[in-house]
């Protein structure tokens, strides 16, 4: 080693990260070795996908392989692979001072309870070395670069040095582990075939255990001196020859060999039937750096006009960051006839499927396709369908175990979700997979077919409210009808929802409607009575429904009679085509909207008043009395805040709804407050802006 030495400091988090892993009690530390050995198969997989565009690449080392040596003497453990390497830059940014996410994302998973084993997912499985190591020591050479040492002992700092004595690597990358003194196990060939067999028997790589054998060899006597001093650790025993005039010798030797610990020949060209369910889940965890086994495996073939084979996997969780979309994730492996193209292949597979984790190999597509190209790919494109349809059979079958599909919903229902809002083709497949609370159902969620079986002859529609919790719409005002009538209602608690039934408009075969019971124009079903009935009091309320229009002015588009309250004195339900309370919730949530589409879509309120409440009754009576009732007017406006509130809106005025509820407040005390002495000596006008007249009380306080 020679050269500038440079010290750098680990970036913060990575830092706790190792002091973490070293300091922490843990038994199952093998998994190290998974981590380096599927580091040195994405560096290879780097640097066959640049041959495949440019083969002079690979001169400065034509074979690709990883390869494990054991060194007793010097309690080291090297791992070297011919990947693409490291430059200098690559080693300062991408081990230690670039900071990533998933460095405090697996320290917080740690704290609560995840296992450490699970690093790998969290994209920081280099640093796992130091659960093994002291002292981890990096060379690497790039095409690019000269070869470099890198070398920590954690403490939060590390060193670089251009390696000028060093033998050359010629391209790749040598991870020497430094081992703690109780940790020499893993110097033993024994254990780290046993681990590599366990781990990483699914890498695409020849992963080859430098090992030393005893060998016996015959030599001539004569030789024997010779022999001897050539090599020191022979041991050497006469055997008696009696045939053979000549004496000779069998010497046992040490040699050391390169053993391949691993099956090359790719799990997916081989038939299904022969594959074990162990396989399966081996194959899954080298491909998807998971700890646990997958939930679902389609492997399939497609053959006739075009072929590929296939193998797809569903695993138990949702990843950290499955919504995150800046990072690249390892999703679908593409091979060209079982030659490594690319990683994370996003034409393959629509978004909204993005857990779904696999390898596709196709005979099919040149060797020499690049990302750009792919997109127009029409064999790529047919891929991409089938994909999609295994996928959904997949799924289904999933659904055909109730506790497995919860665990399934639970991670990717809002994937599912997507994929009705953005997948018009296979809209009606994913709405079969919805699940909701609903007023019928409201500790177990149901599904929207289990919701038609129970739906009575007369209901012609598939009714859903929205709202922000299932506690917030569980004893929703717009409810109550429904509920009178028997009418069940899904309760759609989660954002994503509101969009996708927006795109969903029906189901089933049928083709039901979806109807919002928050919106306007709702339709039950009656009896001629309940018709007759409602056309009369119509009438009756009309005077009434114009004056709160009146006094309400721009807040609300019109007030009408309601068919779907029974005990609260009113609802406010908004257009058909425009959004809901809820959507309006999401939308203002949204910081970075343009404001104008609010305005348009939200303008449209509409009061409905129950003319069987009380407090309408009442309000029905003063209004014939007296039509400009200043006190009235006061608590029609208050009963309008008062319905904001219950039907999911925000205050537009929260201090002036507090100011009317706080004289409410004193008037139930038989406290002679100020505000209505105070408008009783207002001057009386002929319609009053409420909004004025409160500007006024406000003044006079
Ligand atoms: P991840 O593999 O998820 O990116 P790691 O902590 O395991 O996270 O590795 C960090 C980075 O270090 C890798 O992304 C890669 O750029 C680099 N790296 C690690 N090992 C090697 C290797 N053997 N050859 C080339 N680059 C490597
Ligand atoms: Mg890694």
């Amino acid at each position: 080693m020679s050269g500038q030495t440079e010290t750098f400091g680990f970036q913060a988090e990575i830092s706790q990260l190792m002091d973490l892993i070293i300091n922490t009690f843990y038994s199952n530390k093998e998994i190290f070795l998974r981590e380096l050995i599927s580091n040195s198969s994405d560096a290879l997989d780097k640097v066959r996908y640049q041959s495949l565009t440019d083969v002079s690449v690979l001169d400065s080392e034509k074979e690709l392989y990883i390869r494990i040596t054991p060194d007793k003497e010097n309690k080291c453990l090297t791992i070297r692979d011919t990947g693409i390497g490291m430059t200098k830059a690559d080693l300062v940014n991408n081990l230690g001072t670039i900071a990533k996410s998933g460095t405090k994302a697996f320290m917080e998973a740690l704290s609560s309870g995840a296992d450490i084993s699970m690093i790998g997912q969290f994209g920081v499985g280099f640093y796992s070395s130091y659960l093994v190591a002291e002292k981890v020591q990096v060379r690497t050479k790039h095409n690019d670069d000269e070869q470099y040492i890198w070398e920590s002992a954690a403490g939060g700092t590390f060193t670089i040095t251009a390696d000028t004595e060093g033998e050359p690597l010629g391209r790749g990358t040598e991870m020497k582990l430094f081992l703690k003194e109780d940790q020499l196990d893993y110097i033993e060939e024994k254990k780290i075939k046993e681990i590599v067999k366990k781990h990483s028997e699914f890498i695409s790589y020849p992963i080859q255990l430098v090992v030393t054998k005893e060998v016996e060899k015959e030599v001539d006597d004569e030789s024997e001196e010779v022999k001897d001093d050539a090599d020191k650790s022979a041991k050497i025993e006469e055997v008696d020859d009696e045939e053979k005039p000549k004496k000779t010798k069998k010497v046992k030797e040490t040699q050391v060999e390169n053993e391949e610990l691993n099956r090359t020949k790719p799990l997916w060209t081989r038939n299904p039937q022969d594959v074990t369910s162990e396989e399966y889940g081996a194959f899954y965890k080298s491909l998807s750096n998971d700890w646990e086994d997958h939930l679902a495996v389609k492997h399939f073939s497609v053959e006739g006009q075009l072929e590929f084979k296939a193998i797809l996997y569903i695993p138990k969780r949702a990843p950290f960051d499955l919504f995150e979309t800046k990072k690249k994730r390892n999703n679908i492996k593409l091979y060209v006839r079982r030659v490594f193209i690319m990683d994370d292949c996003e034409d393959l597979i629509p978004e909204y499927l993005n857990f779904v984790k696999g390898i596709v190999d196709s005979e099919d597509l040149p060797l020499n396709i690049s990302r750009e190209t792919l997109q127009q790919n029409k064999i790529l494109k047919v891929i991409r369908k089938n994909i999609v349809k295994k996928t959904l059979d997949m799924i289904s079958e999933i659904a055909e175990d109730k506790d497995n599909f919860t665990k399934f919903y639970e991670a990717f229902g809002k994937n599912l979700k997507l994929g009705i809002h953005e997948d018009a083709t296979h809209r009606a497949k994913l709405a079969e997979f919805l699940r909701f609370n609903s007023t019928k159902s409201l500790e177990e969620m149901t599904s929207l077919n289990d919701y038609i079986t129970r739906m009575p002859e007369h209901q012609k529609a598939i009714y859903y409210l929205t709202g922000e919790s299932l506690n917030a719409v569980k004893n929703s005002p717009f409810l109550e009808v429904l509920k009178k009538k028997g009418l069940e209602v899904l309760l759609l608690c989660d954002p994503i929802d509101e969009y996708a039934v927006q795109q969903l408009k029906t189901f089933g075969d049928k083709q039901l409607p979806l109807v919002c019971v928050s919106k306007e124009g709702l339709e039950l079903p009656e009896t001629d009575e309940e018709k007759a009935e409602r056309e009369q009091t119509t009438k009756d309320y009309e005077g009434l429904c114009t004056n709160m229009k009146e006094v309400l002015g721009e807040k609300v588009e019109k007030v009408v009679l309601s068919n779907r309250v029974v005990d609260s004195p009113c609802v406010l339900v908004t257009g058909q085509f425009g959004w809901s309370s809820n959507m309006e919730r999401i939308m203002k949530a949204q910081a970075l909207r343009d404001s104008s589409m609010q305005n348009y879509m939200s303008s449209r309120r509409t009061l409905e008043i129950n003319a069987k409440h009380p407090i309408i009754k009442e309000l029905a009576n003063r209004y014939k009395e007296d039509a400009s009732d200043k006190t009235v007017k006061n608590l029609i406006v208050l009963l309008y805040e008062t319905t904001l509130l219950t039907s999911g809106f925000t205050l537009e005025e929260p201090a002036s709804f507090a100011e009317r509820i706080n004289s409410m407040i004193s008037l139930g005390l038989s406290i002679d407050a100020d505000v209505p002495a105070a408008e009783e000596s207002a001057p009386a006008e002929d319609v009053a802006e409420v909004d004025d007249s409160t500007k006024r009380m406000e003044e006079l306080d």
